[in-house]
């Protein structure tokens, strides 16, 4: 069993028909849940609950607030690779772009690291792009090995891997995985992957699973925001989320809401998102799961961010680079996605705290693994 299997039981087109027909009397019966089951999360979705969106976000104002405090956690990408054997028509890095391919050594990782921990950043996230005999799993335990006395807490986002892969690399200090689905609509994702491994929807469907098997901390999910209808989206996304939590209670979830950018090869998003449809998202989903951390990248404008902070955000990268090499030689390589938020780590920490809230750099340590506290 996976959350697969929950996923056949639903038609893409019935889900949006139903979110569609909800009523403002079932957005105000979702709002007054103490705890919303997924009907309530399609009435949240809703394009009626647009005027009850100051209510939604007070809401998941309150909820953020009681279960995390007054914090946002920062963290930075560390772009890899970008070799990749898929074609996402979406992506910079797509197999069919011709751009300057590279591969860090391990040593230049570790080079990357070490400007980015000078930045003050103690939570990593390490990317790359889908070449295995290039790039494969020993290589990410080599990197992470050489990177863990820098950091606090590593992720990977990377290409799906099968259990012992992961074993390997929850052996080698990363405690954190990342993967976006991309897309819950079966029909898009075969037709925005149309070569390579990440074909097969079912494989990356269950890679959080996989994750979870293996021991990971925190198990990362997404949707790609742009490519299909975004109110189906955040539906499968919220409950792929609570099935993980349940499943997998040992490891902390976290969402992510990535949204298309402009890269390399030009791609228009099919169903653009726009930032009031994002903010019903992000607060519906935090009603729906308190408990989950949600993510905020520096796709996203500095003014939008800075309005996201007390809506139930909880993590946000900054001062990203989105190429291999890009701490220690910017702009050398090809990026994946153009950044709208290049304000440094230090400028927009002092921002956070202008609006009250904690910039934390650092809130776990491996050694809690260990045993070593008291
Ligand atoms: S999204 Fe990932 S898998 Fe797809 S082309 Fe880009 S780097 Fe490769």
């Amino acid at each position: 069993m996976s959350f697969y299997d929950t996923i056949r039981e639903y038609d893409w087109n019935d889900v949006l028909k139903e979110i569609e027909s909800r009523t403002p009397a079932d957005v105000e019966k979702a709002l007054g849940e103490a705890m919303p089951s997924s009907d309530d999360l399609m009435s949240l979705l809703s394009p009626a609950a647009d005027k009850c969106l100051e209510e939604m976000a007070q809401k998941a104002h309150r909820i953020t607030e009681q279960r995390f405090g007054k914090i946002i956690s920062l963290f930075a990408p560390l772009y890899l690779s970008n070799e990749c054997t898929n074609q996402c028509v979406y992506c910079g890095f797509n197999a069919c772009n011709a751009i300057e391919r590279r591969t860090l050594t391990p040593q230049e990782a570790f080079e990357e690291g070490k400007k980015i921990h000078g930045l003050g950043f103690r939570h990593l996230l390490l990317v790359s792009g889908e070449a295995p005999a290039l790039v494969p799993p020993q290589y990410f335990a080599q990197t992470a090995r050489l990177l863990r006395p820098l950091f606090s807490s590593m992720a990977v986002e990377v290409y799906p891997m099968a259990t012992e892969e992961y074993s390997l690399l929850v052996d080698n200090g990363v405690d954190g995985l990342v993967i976006y689905q991309e897309t819950y609509n079966r029909d898009c994702y075969d037709k925005v992957h149309p070569a390579g491994k990440k074909r097969d929807y079912l494989w990356r469907m269950e890679t959080p699973e996989r994750g979870g098997r293996a021991g990971f901390r925190r198990l990362g999910l997404g949707a790609l925001l742009g490519l299909s209808d975004w109110r189906a989206e955040a539906f499968f996304l919220g409950l792929h989320a609570r099935y993980l939590l349940r499943k997998y209670w040992m490891s902390h979830v976290t969402v992510s809401f990535p949204r298309l950018r402009p890269a390399a090869g030009a791609y228009e998003p099919a169903k653009p998102v726009s930032d009031r449809e994002l903010v019903q998202m992000v607060t519906a989903l935090r009603i729906l799961l308190p408990d989950v951390g949600l993510i905020l990248s520096t796709r996203e404008n500095p003014h939008f961010r800075d309005h996201l902070i007390p809506l139930g955000i909880t993590s946000m990268s900054a001062g990203s680079r989105t190429e291999p090499g890009g701490y220690t030689h910017a702009h050398e390589a090809e990026a994946q996605f153009q950044i709208a938020d290049e304000r440094s780590p230090e400028e927009f920490a002092e921002v956070i705290r202008q609006k009250g809230y904690e910039p934390v750099w650092k809130d776990w340590d491996a050694v809690f693994m260990e045993g070593d506290v008291a």
